[in-house]
């Protein structure tokens, strides 16, 4: 994988636009949460370092090619301010006569930003026509949005095909992460998947069987891999009807010499809250009224062993019902030892997903994990080894 980033372009008096995510959440007409807009700035501070002009393009929520005031960037105005230290000039409308207008009267060290892309029809179907019209603004692409880079729209594809592309240090960031886990990673390596369900995983596990060393199955989809093999869950939630699928997965990872982990001791439980009365059985014993809520100390220990052999780890998916204690304990102890052995610099961690990343963080492991991505749909598809479009238009 090979790919430039701003240390590969002339960026001097050149207009720079830029594709960020600041999909931030809004509540009462202020940014609750600015994450996204903080990530953003070293991207935007390295432009303005070397001379360029900074012009943001962005989505915001889903207006489906209306203009829906309510969905305005506008709103992100003080936060993108505050973020950066420096005042932000907007333009109504991200082509045409406000667009240029904004551009054409850029001082040094100014920052445009564009209103919402998807107030435009063309976006979401990736219009040539927009995507010129985009790019007609500037003279250099820099795309920092990995998290809208599994969609083909005129802003984070069409355009990057139009002129001298890159990607901003938030995207490089995140595509040298997930090249370190998958595309060459250091071997052996472990990937863990859990969640609820096989049925919206298929593509990831089939993926990883391919790729890794050990496959470890934690979370509900753990019940349909145990049912795929006549054992009985009780009332466990399990895909029955995915166990046809589950057994394949099992012979591909035999065939390509992948390990398949399993829970062999589970949490188990009548009541599915918080406190509620437990206890460990084996996996294959869990009582015909009760549910598989989390995977037991043995299976936690065997994980953890299996993380110390490795030098890779890529995570997507909890162990358990991690939301409701004490069903969180095999995902905190397992996101504990992966990011001991990280910060012990004995494994690359890499992990991602809405509820993963939840989880490590609950767990208090994220900070020391070698890298979570907050990309969502991406990740996934990554992970699933799709072509990405915003990336592969960057690859040169
Ligand atoms: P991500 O968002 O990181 O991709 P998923 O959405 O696939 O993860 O899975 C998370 C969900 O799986 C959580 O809501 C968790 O409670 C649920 N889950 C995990 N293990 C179990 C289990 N044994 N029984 C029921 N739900 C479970
Ligand atoms: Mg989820």
């Amino acid at each position: 994988m090979r790919w430039k980033t701003l240390d590969d372009m002339e960026l001097k008096d050149r207009t720079v636009l830029v594709r960020v995510d600041i999909n931030v959440p809004v509540e009462a007409g202020h940014v609750t949460d600015a994450t996204r807009i903080e990530k953003i700035v070293p991207t935007i501070s390295d432009i303005l370092k070397a001379g360029g002009r900074p012009v943001l393009l962005a989505h915001f929520g889903r207006p489906k090619g209306e203009v829906v005031p309510e969905m305005s960037l506008r709103i992100t105005l003080p936060a993108l301010e505050r973020a950066l230290g420096r005042k932000v000039i907007f333009a109504e409308d991200c082509i045409g006569a406000p667009a240029k207008k904004a551009v054409a009267e850029m001082q040094p060290g100014d920052v445009v930003l564009l209103e919402n892309t998807r107030f435009h029809k063309g976006e979401e179907k990736n219009d040539p026509v927009l995507a010129a019209s985009m790019a007609a603004l500037g003279q250099v692409y820099v795309n920092d949005a990995f998290s809208a880079a599994h969609r083909a729209h005129a802003s984070t594809e069409g355009i990057a095909k139009l002129m001298p592309s890159c990607a901003g240090r938030l995207m490089e960031a995140e595509l040298r992460a997930l090249n370190a886990a998958l595309g060459d990673p250091a071997r052996p390596v472990a990937a863990v998947v859990g969640g609820a369900k096989v049925s919206t995983k298929l593509d990831l596990l089939g993926n990883l069987v391919a790729k890794v060393d050990h496959l470890i199955i934690g979370g509900g989809m753990a019940n349909t891999f145990l049912v795929a093999q006549g054992i009985a869950v009780g009332k466990s939630l399990a895909e029955h009807e995915m166990a046809e699928t589950a057994r394949a997965i099992l012979a591909r990872a035999s065939e390509a010499g992948c390990s398949l982990h399993l829970p062999t001791d589970v949490v188990v439980a009548r009541d599915f809250a918080a406190g509620a009365a437990h206890e460990v059985v084996a996996a294959d014993a869990c009582p015909a009224d009760a549910m598989i809520l989390d995977a037991g100390p043995q299976t936690v220990a065997a994980i953890g062993t299996v993380f110390e052999a490795c030098r890779t780890l890529i995570w997507n998916g909890p162990l358990g019902a991690f939301e409701i204690a004490p069903f969180d304990a095999a995902t905190n102890a397992a996101a504990r030892k992966a990011a001991e052995l990280t910060k012990a610099g004995r494994l690359v961690s890499v992990a991602g997903g809405g509820d993963t990343v939840a989880a490590l963080n609950k767990a208090g492991a994220a900070a020391d994990f070698t890298y979570i991505s907050t990309a969502g749909g991406a990740f996934l598809e990554w992970m699933e080894g799709k072509d990405l479009p915003g990336v592969a238009v960057l690859m040169q």
